[in-house]
C-alpha cells in the first residue's frame, strides 16, 4: 500500500510503498520483490533513516520468544516496543539496560541506531547487551551473529541504520532492579562552566542529563538544570510507594490535537518557556523518588507532541564533541542565541568511550536541539556543521534529515562500514532516502 510517511520530525515526507508481515514465512517474498526497501520500526527516528521507495514495517512482528526471569535474559522479534517490553519485565524486577528518551521505539530500531541513554558514560549503548541476533540479508539468508561470531555483520548492524538486513530476532541481557522507582536529584547550574563541573562531580551516578537554556547570554550563558538518578531501593520508597514497589506507570496520555501554527513558537515564547522551566525549581537542589516514566520518558506523556512545531515539521540537531572541545560547545550555543533560533528542548549528556564501529557515541558531550523548519534554518545548520567538524565532532545519523555526506568524516570506521554493507547488501537492494543522500549505498 502506498502511503505518505515521515519520521518523528515530520520532515521530509515521502511517498512510499509500505509492506508488513506477521509470520516469518511472509518476509521472504517481501525481500524478493524487485523494489528496494528499508526496514522500518516505529518511525521515531527524526528524519529519513527509515524512509524510502518501499519500507518493510516490523510492527506486527512483535512476539516475545523467551524471558529468563532468573538470569534476566529477554528474546523477542524486532517489532515489539520498549514500552511493551517494560510492561513484562518490570513486574519481574528487571529493566532495560539502555533506554533512549522515548519508550515508543522498537527493539529493531534500538539495534538499527544502537541507541544510548542517560547512562552511556557508565553503561554503554544497546549493542553491549546483545547476546545474539538474527539478520535476514538481501539474499534472504538468515545469519545469526554475535560480537564474536559473524562479527562484521554484528558490528555493522548495530548502528547500521538497517542497511545490512532486517533484524528478525534479538536476545539481550536486562538490568536487575529492586523497585520501579528512580531516586533523582535535580541541581540548578548558573552557567555552562558550573554545569560541566557538576557533570564531573556527579559522574558516579548511573544516569545524568541536563536541560540548557540556549538563549541566555552573559553571566547566565548556559544556565541549566542537571538531573542525576539511580534505581531506588525498597528502603528509599515512601510508605505509599512501598505498597507496590514494581508499580507500572499509568497509561494515560495527553494528546496534542493539531499542528500548531508556525508563528506560535518564536524567540519570545521559547524565552518565556525557558524562564518558567528554570525558575520552577526554586531551590538549588531537589531530591525526589519518582516512577521510571517521569524520569526517562517525560515527553511520552504527550501524544503527538511533534505537532507543536507546525505542519512544516522540525529538524533535530544532535552532535557530540570531544571532551576537550568545550570551546566548540560555547561557539555553537553563542551562534544559536545570536540568531535567536532557540530550541526549548535542549538536552546535554555526557558520553563514554566509543565501543562499536559505526555508532554515534564517542567520549564527549552531546547536545540535542530542535529547530522548526523555517526559512534559513537549513542554511544555519550547515554553518553549525562546520563548527562540529572543526572540533572533531559528529552528528547523530538517526536524528538527521539534511546533512551532507562530508559530515560523516569523523566516523573513524566509515569506509570499513561501507564495505561490510556492500558485502551483505551487494546490489543496494536495502536502501533509504538517507543512505542515498549520505552515499552509504551507491546511487543507482
Ligand atoms: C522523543 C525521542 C527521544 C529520543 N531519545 C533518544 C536517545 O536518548 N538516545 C538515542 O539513541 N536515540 C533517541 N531517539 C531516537 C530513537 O531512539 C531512534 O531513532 C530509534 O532507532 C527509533 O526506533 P524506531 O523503532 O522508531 O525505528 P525507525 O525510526 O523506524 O528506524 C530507525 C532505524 O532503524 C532501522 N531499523 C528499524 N527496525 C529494524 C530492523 N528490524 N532491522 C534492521 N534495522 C531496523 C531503520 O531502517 C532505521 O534506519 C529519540 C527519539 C525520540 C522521538
Amino acid at each position: 500500500m502506498k502511503k505518505w510517511l515521515s519520521g518523528w520530525g515530520n520532515y521530509p515526507v515521502i511517498e512510499s510503498k509500505e509492506d508488513s508481515f506477521v509470520f516469518t514465512d511472509q518476509l521472504a517474498p517481501l525481500i524478493e520483490d524487485e523494489l528496494p526497501f528499508i526496514p522500518r520500526g516505529n518511525g521515531r527516528s527524526y528524519g529519513d533513516s527509515s524512509l524510502g521507495e518501499r519500507t518493510i514495517s516490523t510492527l506486527k512482528y512483535d512476539k516475545i520468544l523467551s524471558f529468563d526471569t532468573v538470569n534476566g535474559v529477554f528474546e523477542c522479534q524486532p517489532g515489539i516496543t520498549l514500552s511493551q517490553v517494560l510492561e513484562v519485565i518490570v513486574p519481574q524486577g528487571w529493566f532495560l539496560p539502555v533506554t533512549p528518551g522515548t519508550k515508543l521505539i522498537t527493539i529493531g530500531g534500538a539495534v538499527g541506531s544502537n541507541v544510548h541513554g542517560k547512562n552511556h558514560r557508565k553503561e554503554g549503548s544497546f549493542s553491549k547487551y546483545i547476546i545474539d541476533m538474527d539478520v535476514r540479508l538481501a539474499s534472504n539468508a538468515v545469519v545469526t551473529c554475535t560480537a564474536s561470531e559473524n562479527a562484521d555483520l554484528f558490528e555493522a548492524t548495530c548502528g547500521g541504520m538497517g542497511l545490512t538486513g532486517v533484524v528478525t530476532r534479538v536476545k539481550f541481557r536486562l538490568k536487575k532492579i529492586n523497585t520501579s522507582y528512580i531516586k533523582q536529584k535535580q541541581i540548578k547550574a548558573e552557567n555552562l562552566d558550573e554545569l560541566l563541573l557538576l557533570f564531573e562531580k556527579y559522574q558516579d551516578f548511573s544516569y545524568t542529563v541536563a536541560w540548557i537554556d540556549c538563549l541566555k547570554k552573559g553571566e547566565q550563558f548556559g544556565r541549566s538544570i542537571l538531573t542525576v538518578g539511580e534505581h531506588a531501593t525498597l528502603n528509599e520508597l515512601n510508605d505509599e510507594q512501598k505498597k507496590n514497589p514494581f508499580q507500572l506507570p499509568a497509561k494515560k496520555m495527553l494528546n496534542f490535537p493539531f499542528n500548531l501554527p508556525s508563528w506560535v513558537l518564536n524567540t519570545f515564547t521559547v524565552r518565556a518557556f525557558n524562564f518558567l522551566y528554570y525558575t520552577k525549581n526554586f531551590k538549588k537542589e531537589i531530591d525526589s523518588v519518582v516512577l521510571y516514566d517521569s524520569f526517562f520518558y517525560p515527553l511520552d506523556a504527550i501524544n503527538n507532541w511533534n505537532r507543536m512545531y507546525g505542519k512544516n515539521g522540525f529538524v533535530q540537531y544532535q552532535f557530540v564533541l570531544p571532551l576537550e572541545a568545550k570551546q566548540g560547545l560555547v561557539e555553537i550555543l553563542n551562534r544559536i542565541s545570536d540568531k535567536g533560533m532557540g530550541s526549548f528542548l535542549t538536552v546535554l549528556k555526557a558520553l563514554g568511550k566509543q565501543e562499536s564501529m559505526i555508532s554515534f557515541c564517542r567520549e564527549g558531550y552531546t547536545l540535542a536541539l530542535d529547530f522548526p523548519l523555517r526559512s534559513g534554518v537549513l542554511e544555519f545548520l550547515d554553518e553549525l556543521d562546520e563548527i562540529v567538524l572543526k572540533y572533531g565532532g559528529r552528528i547523530y545519523i538517526t536524528k538527521d534529515a539534511r546533512m551532507k555526506p562530508g559530515m560523516l568524516a569523523n566516523y573513524p570506521e566509515l569506509e570499513k562500514f561501507k564495505s561490510i554493507v556492500k558485502k551483505y547488501n551487494p546490489d543496494g537492494k536495502i536502501r533509504s532516502a538517507q543512505s542515498d543522500r549520505l552515499l552509504l549505498t551507491d546511487i543507482k
